[in-house]
């Protein structure tokens, strides 16, 4: 079988395999459409320099817009009152869903605006 060595067909898949390569976050199914699996990425639950941040169990399938959509939750988890002790990868997801929410409907907001077709 032939080797990859990018995240969509190589060291990513097994995790969006797992996954069912559907986005933890908002639910996007990458099996629907190709355009749906080709925006589909990798997320580590834990931050860089953590232990167990490399292990499959706290990475998790995640559309490239809800990874990015709260890139500084690692570093301002204190200040938003936030730990990572103790928590399962299931309650990492629930804990980061909040902050990648915050910015879909944001988003969504200024897509319903400026962007959706008009009838
Ligand atoms: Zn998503």
């Amino acid at each position: 079988m032939k080797k990859y060595s990018d995240s969509l067909r190589g060291y990513a898949f097994k995790v969006l395999q797992r996954d069912g390569f559907k986005c933890v976050y908002c639910g996007l199914d990458g099996t629907a459409s190709f355009d749906a699996w080709a925006a589909m990425s990798w997320d580590h639950l834990l931050p860089k320099g953590h232990p167990q941040r490399d292990e499959e169990a706290y990475i998790v399938c995640a559309c490239n817009f809800c990874n990015g959509a709260d890139n500084r939750y690692f570093g301002q988890l204190e200040r938003r009152g936030l730990s990572l002790l103790d928590l399962s990868p299931a309650q990492l997801v629930e804990q980061r869903r909040a902050g990648v929410q915050r910015t879909r409907d944001a988003y969504h907001a200024f897509w319903s605006e400026k962007v959706a077709a008009k009838a």
